[in-house]
């Protein structure tokens, strides 16, 4: 781990899994208490003199950092594919990504913003850091997810503790030796620990006194528990939670152009995405049209481990979603739903493999539909008009994102206006850039991203300056 600028190891330690082979290849270090108060105590040591650097010394250092991230994308990647399972071309484009929102992170800029400037006074509002930001991070996308929070949150003056997925440590152990030199000691600290170990890391953090900042990714039960830990000392806290997107499929689409960008919304990273198509409702005039295309596509898709070439889609992460996205198929069934195709775990894998599933005649009300299954499986449910697509589409308790597709480019952007979530799109789905990421309702606290990252990493003060002469 990496503690006030040195690594730093735990004698308690917990197994890493390959998704594609279901062993443990590799050990992590399970923190002491003592070491992530150590951590937070370096942090908050370090944002003393942080918080006072130039925003443009800031931003050179992390030039620092993104020099010293890129000469080591290929190890990253490859390192990636072993703990999340998936194929080398999805981890080469998720670290490249992630160096993009370091590369935004350099390019930040904080604008004062003046509300009166008078003979007599004057009135601007200006950005303060926050302190210790405590990033809290999936495994669905695990570089990629944190970058988005400690490099515009270090460009901005805070100090970070990061906390990866037990699922997937390594590439966050790497990157903190990686690092290592490229920050001032403390200003970037990384901590891991096994959520089933007695001592829960991120609980800790998330109580901690020292921590100013909350910034989380990840499901939504996880995310109360942040929101009401948060709440002792009246902690900033951002969660970014989980979703179940609707894709609203209209009578006016070309099926045999559109059914592959829709089934690639849906089954992307193997389903777990946070905005991936969740539900799918199609007019019922070419429901089964776009269903037996939707079936083709599963049945073309080539899965397996992230290393062989031409891989698309890679297992599920764990056991635990592996478990979770069978149980809801299990379910759908014995409701009488019926499975298009999949519907169960790849024979002779003791991977966390399970095959690309289409299910359709749900039953309203029932899990499949209702949970979100962070899995390769999408329901599929025919209806009549707009206003009952998008009332469906509403009828959910989460509000991360949503489609319209269509040839009518107006009526869909009409439409996608009346969906309930952070994000909307129309004839695609999953297309983030640099734009505010996060969710209506359940789905979310707050927005990452873009111009956004100065509100979620920075507190405003208004400075009120008489400037008559008393
Ligand atoms: P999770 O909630 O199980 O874990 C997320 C992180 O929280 C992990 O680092 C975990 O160790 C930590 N954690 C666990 N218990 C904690 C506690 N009591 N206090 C503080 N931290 C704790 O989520 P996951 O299974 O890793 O990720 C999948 C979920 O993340 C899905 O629901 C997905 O939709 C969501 N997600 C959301 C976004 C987004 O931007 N909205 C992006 C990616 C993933």
């Amino acid at each position: 781990m990496l503690i006030d600028g040195t690594l730093t190891k735990s004698e308690e330690k917990f197994g890493v899994i390959n998704p594609s082979s279901g062993e443990v290849f590799a050990h992590a270090p399970h923190a002491t208490q003592a070491q992530v108060d150590e951590a937070v105590a370096a942090a908050k040591k370090a944002f003393r003199s942080w918080q006072a650097v130039p925003l443009s010394e800031r931003k050179l250092a992390m030039a620092k950092v993104k020099e010293a991230y890129d000469q080591h994308r290929d190890e990253l990647a490859d390192l990636l594919v072993r703990e999340q399972g998936k194929p080398l071309a999805s981890a080469k484009g998720e670290v490249a990504g992630a160096a993009g929102l370091m590369k935004k992170a350099i390019e930040l800029t904080v604008p004062p913003e003046v509300y009166s400037d008078t003979a007599t006074r004057r009135i601007e509002v200006v950005r303060k850091p926050i302190g210790v930001v405590a990033a809290i991070t999936p495994w669905n996308f695990p570089i990629f997810c944190s970058v988005a929070k400690f490099a515009p949150a270090i460009v901005l003056g805070n100090t970070v503790v990061w906390k990866p997925s037990p699922f997937t440590p390594l590439t966050a152990l790497r990157m903190g030796e990686i690092l290592q030199s490229a920050l001032p000691p403390g200003v970037l600290n990384v901590v891991t620990g096994d959520d089933k170990q007695r001592f829960n890391v991120g609980a800790h953090l998330t109580s901690h006194a020292g921590v100013s900042k909350v910034s989380f990714t990840g499901s939504v039960p996880t995310g109360k528990k942040i929101m009401s830990a948060c709440s002792s000392d009246v902690k900033r806290v951002t969660l970014e939670m989980g979703g179940n997107d609707a894709a609203i499929v209209r009578k006016d689409v070309d099926v045999k152009a559109m059914a592959p960008k829709v089934f690639s919304g849906a089954f992307n990273n193997s389903g777990q995405i946070c905005c991936a198509v969740k539900r799918c409702f199609v007019h019922e005039d070419i429901f089964d049209e776009f269903k037996e295309e939707l079936v083709r596509c599963a049945e073309k898709a080539t899965f397996g481990d992230g290393f062989e070439v031409g891989v698309e889609y890679g297992p599920l992460n764990n056991k635990m979603q592996l478990d979770k996205v069978s149980a809801l198929v299990e379910d759908a069934r014995a409701q009488g739903c019926e499975v298009l195709c999949g519907g169960g775990r790849r024979e002779g894998s003791r991977g966390f493999f399970y095959e690309p599933t289409i299910v359709s005649n749900i039953k309203e009300g029932r899990r499949c539909p209702t949970q979100e299954q962070f899995g390769p499986v999408m329901p599929i449910t025919p209806y009549k008009s707009d206003e009952e697509a998008v009332a469906r589409a509403n009828d959910s308790e989460y509000g991360l994102g949503g489609s319209v597709w269509t040839s009518d480019f107006a009526t869909g952007n009409a439409l996608a206006s009346k969906l309930l979530a952070g994000t909307v799109w129309v004839n695609q789905h999953t297309d983030l850039t640099e734009a505010p990421f996060g969710g209506f309702k359940q789905s979310g606290l707050g927005r990452e991203f873009g111009s956004f990252n100065v509100a979620s990493f920075t507190e405003v003060q208004t400075l009120s300056l008489a400037k008559q002469d008393v």
